[in-house]
């Protein structure tokens, strides 16, 4: 029996996906999927209505993709099967979710400001969720300022350090490990290899994150070259980090299928062994 397909990072309209999450775990069940992790960013909102409409077969772990950072380097961190009523846990969630929202209103005031024919209320319409940079490139695509979100992300709009970018809160990576562990959940470092999106931190950073109490590295990933995708593969299993992949689907807001890449069975079946927050649904 060939093995299970499991994709253990994507979004949905909790945050910045455009898929429903009653939606999503269809669309990966059509996809052949046995296993959907739910990881929208900074929130737990989309778990209800995900397992409220769980297609027979399909195994759903819930998650979040929580906005960290290690000396000034902006990094994700996914958490899994943690106890959404945790409170440390929750506050902190919370606090970025809200600081997300005065970030994404000064990047709408600064594009004001230039003569770019956006609005605050636009991007709010646009976000269901937790709000993203995605959202307010989506208002730029509207606009017919760029032709697709992907376009926005760059150093003349909203990507990292970009023009019209804006910075918002974010966890110590570290502390942020420690407290998913504290309300039971594990936690893999998400697209540690990303160079795409701005610089990325260095090994020791990711040794450190393995002696808090790290679970996983995403090797692989949609953003990661074949070569940093064999260095981190090398790392894992040096740091006695579990491999995982994911496709970090977002719907239309990028290319990438969901199952596009997979995480192998045996670093799942210890990421389930280990927590004790929720349940795999
Ligand atoms: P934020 O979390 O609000 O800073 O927005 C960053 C998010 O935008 C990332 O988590 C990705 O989901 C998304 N993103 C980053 N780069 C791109 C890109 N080139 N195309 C589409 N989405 C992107
Ligand atoms: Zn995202
Ligand atoms: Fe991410
Ligand atoms: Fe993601």
């Amino acid at each position: 029996m060939p093995g299970l397909k499991i994709d253990l990072h994507t979004h949905s309209t909790a945050s910045d996906g455009t898929t429903p999450p009653e939606v999503l775990v269809r669309e990966a069940a059509d996809a052949g999927l046995d296993v959907l992790a739910l990881t929208d960013h900074d929130t737990t909102g989309g778990w209800e209505r995900a397992a409220a409409d769980l297609p027979a077969g399909l195994r759903l772990v819930r998650g979040a993709e929580i906005s960290c950072s290690r000396n000034g380097i902006s990094l994700h961190l996914l958490g899994y099967l943690f106890d959404p009523t945790h409170a440390a846990l929750a506050e902190r969630l919370d606090a970025l979710r809200t600081s997300r929202i005065s970030r994404a209103e000064r990047m709408v005031d600064m594009l004001i400001a230039d003569g770019v024919p956006v609005s605050w209320g636009q991007v709010r319409e646009l976000a269901d969720g937790t709000v993203g940079r995605p959202h307010i490139a989506q208002a730029l695509v509207a606009s017919g300022l760029v032709p697709t979100v992907a376009d926005a992300f760059t150093r003349d709009w909203i990507g990292t350090h970009g023009r019209y970018w804006g910075a918002k809160l974010e966890l110590d990576v570290l502390d942020a490990v420690r407290l998913v562990a504290e309300a039971g959940g594990v936690t893999v470092f998400a697209h540690p290899g990303a160079a795409s999106r701005g610089r990325i931190v260095g090994e020791d950073v990711i040794a450190d994150m393995a002696a808090a109490g790290l679970d996983g590295l995403e090797v692989d990933h949609p953003d990661h070259t074949p070569e940093m995708r064999a260095r981190l593969g090398v790392l894992a299993a040096e740091l006695g980090l579990l491999p995982t992949g994911s496709s970090d689907f977002h719907g239309a807001n990028k290319t990438v299928r969901l199952g596009a890449h997979l995480t192998p069975e045996a670093s799942y079946d210890e990421l389930v062994a280990r927590a004790k927050g929720v349940e795999v649904l």
